[in-house]
């Protein structure tokens, strides 16, 4: 029996590379090589201990492979975007599975599937449960039954590929301000308006280049870093804002005088820092729209005066991940996109030094890390 490596997080802080016994498929099933597979933030987030999960597990759900064992009837048990697929195409999947169609949710509110209870989602799973191992950080990938699968166009690099799901997640943020929009009686996104990006990391820029990629008159980049605001310059943002320095008070008084002196349309927050949903409410204009995207984990919680929201008389929109046909749009979105993507991939790094890459993540310089198996 032929054995594959797989970094498992044994518990929060501690990550290694153990062996399993390379996947065998059923006839309905698919078996992916790992090309290569993005640190994602709720990685490290994971390793910081801020989610409840049942561990071990191998993290990872960033990734591209190819197709190294068709099961004989697996095309008619997965979901397949973008054509037939065989042995050695290029391929990406979405963590979770198709929703299950039966529970309150799928029922009821069967366009947002992520909201369904029983979804399986890879990355975030025990490693001790059959089949195992299920994440990114692997040399294989065991799809089951009910897995999405997404063609990868023969002319998109791996490269961008490999930002898939992040583009998956900021195109979804961006539609969410979109829909459903009245611009032109001052609701909603749409052509002269404003959105303030709070947060230039991966999701950040992204979301800053999906914004570039429709057509928005004023986008601007909020961080506390030089170098990640200046790669949102790179990435479309046409104004930038350091959070780091002055005051609130400072902060949106100088976002005032970018926007006719009331603040953005929307805001989106994608720092994934409790004071970031606070200074959010405050900048954003009365009347505006914020859409949370940063806290898809629990750092903590922040003071904020309801009132605000009143006040304001604002929508705020929350976001759990995106309906696995997102992947599609991101797909697209990556291939037709002039945002400069080739800087966004910082680090590249084999398999053995995943506790690196995610020490890495994060920190000042690095934007993506990407771990190649
Ligand atoms: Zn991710
Ligand atoms: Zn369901």
């Amino acid at each position: 029996m032929s054995t594959i490596q797989a970094a498992v997080m044994t518990e929060p802080g501690h990550i290694e590379l153990r062996q399993f016994e390379r996947p065998q498929i059923a006839p309905t099933e698919l078996l992916l090589k790992i090309e290569c597979t993005g640190i994602c933030g709720s990685d490290k987030h994971m390793y910081a201990g801020h989610m409840a999960l049942k561990f071990p597990l191998v993290p990872g759900h960033e990734l591209v492979g190819t197709v190294a064992e068709l099961g004989a009837e697996a095309t008619e048990h997965l979901a397949i975007v973008g054509g037939p697929i065989k042995e050695g195409d290029r391929v990406t999947t979405t963590p979770s599975s198709q929703a299950c169609g039966r529970c309150h949710y799928c029922l009821h509110m069967p366009q947002r599937p992520t909201l369904c209870a029983n979804r399986f989602v890879y990355g975030f799973v025990s490693s001790e449960l059959a089949p195992a191992p299920r994440g990114g950080f692997s040399e294989y990938l065991h799809l089951t039954p009910n897995s999405w699968v997404f063609k990868i166009p023969d002319d998109l690099s791996s490269e961008r590929a490999v930002l898939t799901e992040p583009a998956a997640v900021a195109t979804r943020a961006v539609e969410r301000a979109l829909g459903p929009g009245i611009p032109h009686i001052g609701e909603g996104l749409g052509l002269d308006k404003s959105v303030l990006v709070l947060g230039a990391g991966p999701i950040g820029q992204l979301v800053i280049a999906v914004l570039e990629h429709i057509g928005t008159d004023l986008i601007i980049a909020a961080d506390l870093s030089p170098s990640r605001l200046e790669l949102a310059r790179a990435m479309g943002a046409h104004q930038i804002v350091n959070v780091g320095q002055g005051s609130l008070e400072e902060r949106q008084e100088e976002v005032q005088s970018m926007t006719q002196g009331v603040g953005p349309d929307t805001v989106i927050e994608t720092a994934g820092v409790p004071v970031a949903f606070k200074e959010s409410l405050d900048l954003v204009r009365r009347g505006g729209m914020v859409v949370e995207v940063g806290h898809f984990t629990d750092p903590g919680e922040v003071g904020i005066h309801p009132h605000i929201i009143c006040f304001k008389d604002l929508d705020i929109r929350g976001m759990w991940a995106y309906p696995p046909i997102q992947f599609k749009t991101a797909l697209s979105f990556l291939k037709n996109t002039r945002a400069p993507l080739d800087r966004f991939i910082t680090h590249r790094l084999g398999l053995d030094r995943i506790g690196e890459g995610i020490d890495i993540t994060g920190s000042e310089g690095s934007m993506k890390v990407v771990i190649e198996p």
